[in-house]
């Protein structure tokens, strides 16, 4: 089955969709006060000085809308934005290429800037310090360095995870913002604004209960909106109701929780542990997914939600998860939680 409450994958549809869907003003994103706030001054402050923004880096899990508001500080500023991934700039030339096309005062977005190579990252930082480049052109002896001047460009750098990059690369952002989940009735202001843009009325409770099978995830609400909305359309429903929504998302495997069956898993493992650590590498291993699927898009969520510590010795459940789970907790284990 299509795993719905799955945070990574891509297909053209949701692609496009989230392109209508996708907030360009202030006014339409929603949550992330704190962020939203401090932005606005820096924005403000910049505009003021008619200078280009800051270095930007925005970490977090996937979904939480971080190239939105990449999107947003671009509209703001009044520049072009250009939208790349790590993965995309393979040698130093491709980053070369990029830099050197910019104009004063564009935006450069990097989306998993964590996995650039070292020679691509070695280039980025006299480009974010310096604001110029140093390219090395021809071999051996005849080698020559010549350095090229960069315009005033504004980097924002994108993350899943923040411990994987460098420290050189780390300091060279004037602000780093970290991401939260959002609260349901957040969620649910995302879908009911979504689903007017989509000319497809929900009401309250369903939006409700739409935002409470989310994972705290604006991506994830969104992409249950689209399937819901598939069930009222085959019901020829004009608006989406309550217990068209709940019939939809049972159907669909979505737990009240917003668990999908990888959490479930991950979390019947931990409590099949019975109160002891389980290492990160065993965890992955014994649920076919790489560690960094598994601390990356997995475990945010459940730590953030108290489904699961992290010890020195490896993760455990607790005891809202042997309570979920409806497992009785084992009696050594007790006086653990
Ligand atoms: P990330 O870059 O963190 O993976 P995105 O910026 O691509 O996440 O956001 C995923 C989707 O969720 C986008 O289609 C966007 O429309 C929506 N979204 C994200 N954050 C918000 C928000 N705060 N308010 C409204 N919609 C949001």
């Amino acid at each position: 089955m299509e795993r719905l409450v799955e945070i990574e994958t891509f297909d053209v549809e949701e692609e496009t969709t989230e392109l209508t869907l996708r907030p360009d003003a202030w006014s339409e994103y929603i949550g992330q006060e704190q962020i939203k706030k401090n932005l606005g001054v820096f924005i403000e402050a910049s505009k003021k000085r008619q200078e280009a923004l800051d270095h930007v880096l925005f970490f977090g899990p996937p979904g939480l809308g971080k190239t939105t508001l990449a999107l947003i500080i671009a509209n703001e500023m009044n520049a072009n934005i250009k939208v790349t991934a790590a993965p995309m700039i393979e040698k130093s030339g491709d980053l070369a290429a990029i830099l050197t096309n910019l104009e004063e005062g564009d935006i450069l977005f990097i989306d998993e800037i964590h996995r650039l190579s070292p020679a691509v990252e070695e280039i980025l930082y006299s480009s974010m310090e310096d604001f110029r480049i140093d390219i090395i052109i021809g071999s051996g002896p005849a080698a020559q360095t010549v350095k090229i001047d960069l315009p005033r460009f504004t980097l924002i750098g994108a993350t899943t995870r923040a411990g994987m990059l460098s420290n050189p690369l780390r300091d060279r952002f004037g602000m780093s913002f970290r991401m939260q989940f959002y609260s349901s009735k957040e969620l649910a202001r995302i879908v009911i604004q979504a689903s007017k843009k989509l000319d497809k009325e929900i009401i309250h409770e369903a939006s409700m209960e739409i935002a409470k099978r989310s994972r705290g995830t604006p991506r994830i609400a969104l992409r249950l909106l689209r399937r819901v909305r598939d069930f009222a359309d085959v019901a020829d429903e004009g608006d989406i109701k309550h217990s068209r929504t709940k019939y939809a998302l049972d159907e669909l495997g979505i737990n009240s929780h917003g668990f999908d069956e990888m959490d479930l898993r991950l979390l019947r493992l931990l409590v099949s542990a019975k109160g002891r650590a389980m290492g990160l590498s065993t965890l992955a291993a014994a649920l076919s997914e790489d560690e960094g699927t598994v601390e990356d898009v997995l475990e945010p969520y459940l730590l953030a939600n108290g489904y699961l510590e992290r010890t020195s010795k490896g993760r455990r459940a607790t005891r809202a998860t042997y309570e979920i789970l409806n497992v009785a907790i084992p009696v050594d284990e007790g006086t653990l939680f």
